[in-house]
């Protein structure tokens, strides 16, 4: 389906299951993280786009109190008063659409004055493929709410919102990244984001003018330990600010990192060293873009990828096959993106060579015996928006 017949059905489905027309059809996108792993949350930087990969939420608001929301993910239709609303009721898909209400509650919107509403959600964002269905789904519902309840937030402070509701409606402890690119991309562009500041820019990816693409490698590989490691991860980094007296690692140079070799412990050395290194990489990618192009930051992508494995130690056999394969392919740089231990590889391909790619990787897959990966292309794409 294409994405005017996703809003249309989106606005038919809605009439279908509540018995009258909806006020309007909002969408949001997912992302995918071009550079900068595990940097959020070190207050760095990070620089994700929007993807041609969306989420629909059609909105109409009620006479009463009540909330409703249904998907086509879901055949479950969960109620609930606005006034009653909290992370304590919420639980299941429903908690990323009404933590939204919760959250803006929690920004100062008085939700028990607010009018009720039913949103029907649709998507083709792969869910838990590392692309952020999570926060498409809630920015859909953040644009619906602020443009039908009137509230003018501006999209930082949404984002914020949507982080909140993911954060304690849902309980996933996750950084601002992927509201802040679902809410600001733009065609062809990427998000760079200071994670301290929260002030971001738009750089041009020029990725259609260089005839390059972005191919998704989804290993369809995900690690038991993949909490566990996220947060040991989170708590190295922890460890190696304090050991360096700085707030956090963004404080800290790749200048300081003969200093930092000698007051710490390897491994929280190397963790130390990619969060550093992945920072200046960030800048340096932000900078190719700009003076250089896209066909610049192959390299860098590449150096990204080496730091994950031998340092940050949050690849797998399969991203890391995933990575050789889409190279030896003709891909001009490649890395796992998303949090680690399983999830999806990114190779930036020259068109051309983009059937090459998806074949080679796929081949290579089936040699070691590994399940077979999703292989597409995704497209740097506008952020939400009202459809209709
Ligand atoms: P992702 O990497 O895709 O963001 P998450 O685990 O963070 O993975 O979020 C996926 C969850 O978000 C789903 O399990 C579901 O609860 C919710 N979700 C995503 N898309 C939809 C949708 N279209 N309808 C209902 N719930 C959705
Ligand atoms: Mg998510």
């Amino acid at each position: 389906m294409n994405h005017d017949d996703f809003t249309s059905q989106a606005a038919a489905d809605f009439l279908d299951r509540f018995g009258r027309a909806a006020d309007g059809v909002w969408s949001a996108p997912g992302r995918v993280n071009l550079i900068g792993e595990h940097t959020d949350y070190n207050e760095g930087f990070v620089l994700p786009f929007a993807i041609d990969r969306r989420t629909w939420a059609a909105v109409g608001l009620r006479d009463d109190n009540t909330a409703r929301v249904t998907s086509t993910f879901s055949e479950d239709e969960v109620e609930v008063e606005l006034a009653q609303v909290s992370p304590e009721i919420l639980d299941g898909w429903s908690a990323y659409p009404l933590g939204i209400a919760w959250a803006l509650g929690e920004n100062g919107i008085d939700l028990a004055g607010q009018a009720g509403f039913d949103v029907h959600i649709s998507s083709d964002v792969p869910v838990g493929a590392g692309l952020s269905s999570s926060a498409a789904i809630e920015c859909a519902v953040a644009i619906a709410l602020d443009e039908r309840w009137q509230l003018e937030l501006d999209r930082p402070t949404l984002a914020r919102v949507g982080q909140l509701a993911e954060n304690k409606a849902v309980g996933a402890p996750t950084g601002i990244m992927d509201q802040s690119a679902s809410l600001l991309g733009r065609r062809d562009s990427a998000v760079f984001l200071d994670c301290r500041s929260l002030r971001s820019e738009i750089v041009d990816l020029g990725f259609q003018a260089a005839g390059l693409e972005i191919v998704i490698i989804d290993t369809k590989v995900s690690h038991a330990h993949a909490t566990g490691g996220y947060a040991a991860r989170r708590a190295s980094c922890e460890a190696g600010a304090a050991a360096l007296g700085v707030e956090s690692l963004r404080d800290v140079g790749v200048a300081d990192l003969d200093r930092a070799r000698e007051v710490m412990d390897d491994e929280t050395f190397r963790r130390v060293r990619h969060i550093v290194t992945e920072n200046a990489r960030v800048l340096a990618t932000v900078r190719a873009l700009r003076e250089s192009g896209p066909l610049a930051i192959g390299e860098i992508l590449d150096a990204s990828h080496v730091s994950m494995r031998d340092d940050f130690e949050i690849s797998v056999p399969e991203l890391d096959l995933a990575v050789v394969a889409a190279r030896a392919a003709g891909a001009i740089g490649a890395r796992m993106t998303g949090g680690g231990f399983g999830g999806a590889a990114i190779a930036l391909t020259p068109s051309h060579l983009v059937a090459e790619v998806t074949s080679q990787v796929a081949a290579a897959f089936a040699e070691a015996g590994y399940r077979a990966p999703e292989i597409f292309t995704v497209t740097p794409s506008d952020g939400a928006k009202r459809e209709l």
